[in-house]
């Protein structure tokens, strides 16, 4: 059987996933890649941070408007960062502005996973859906994107099993 977050991922990758959960060795497996958790802590840091990426890597799309980490009592894969627009009238003129959510654990994780969720959100300011368009643009941002999602899946998991070990005691 295997974990719905790993379901598409290749048999070798999900029994791997499965012994670590089960030997409970997904925490010494995070310490060891990645010793410390990132120091993007506030609201205005987190937007910051997107803005740079987002004027880096897709300088021609509108700028982020609002960025903050919420509280969400589901940690679905899919909500773990939200994305939303809304796009009011200005004198006859269309303008869009986005706002960029993103699940307040990943306060404390590793910079290269907030940054997965962070790219998978900008990528979507120009792709809707998940096909390959967009995951090139996710690419282009950051080249270890998919090794990354794996770990943003895995991070998920840790937090579910033995918990959040970036978390300040
Ligand atoms: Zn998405």
């Amino acid at each position: 059987m295997s974990h719905p977050y790993f379901g598409h991922y290749p048999e070798q990758v999900q029994q791997q996933v499965e012994s670590l959960l089960q030997q409970q060795r997904l925490g010494q497996f995070f310490i060891k890649r990645y010793p410390h958790s990132h120091d993007i802590k506030t609201d205005k840091q987190l937007y910051n941070y997107i803005e740079r990426l987002r004027q880096e890597y897709m300088k021609n799309s509108p700028r982020v408007h609002q960025a903050a980490y919420v509280k969400r009592h589901n940690m679905a894969l899919n909500a773990l960062g939200t994305h939303t627009y809304k796009t009011t009238q200005h004198g006859g003129r269309h303008k869009t502005s986005h706002q960029i959510h993103i699940e307040a654990t990943l306060r404390h994780a590793p910079e290269p996973i907030l940054r997965a969720l962070v790219v998978h959100e900008l990528a979507h300011f120009k792709e809707k859906h998940h096909n390959k368009a967009f995951y090139n643009l996710c690419q282009h941002m950051e080249p270890h994107y998919h090794q990354l999602e794996l770990e943003l899946r895995l991070f998920l998991l840790l937090c579910e099993s033995e918990g959040n070990i970036y978390l300040p005691d």
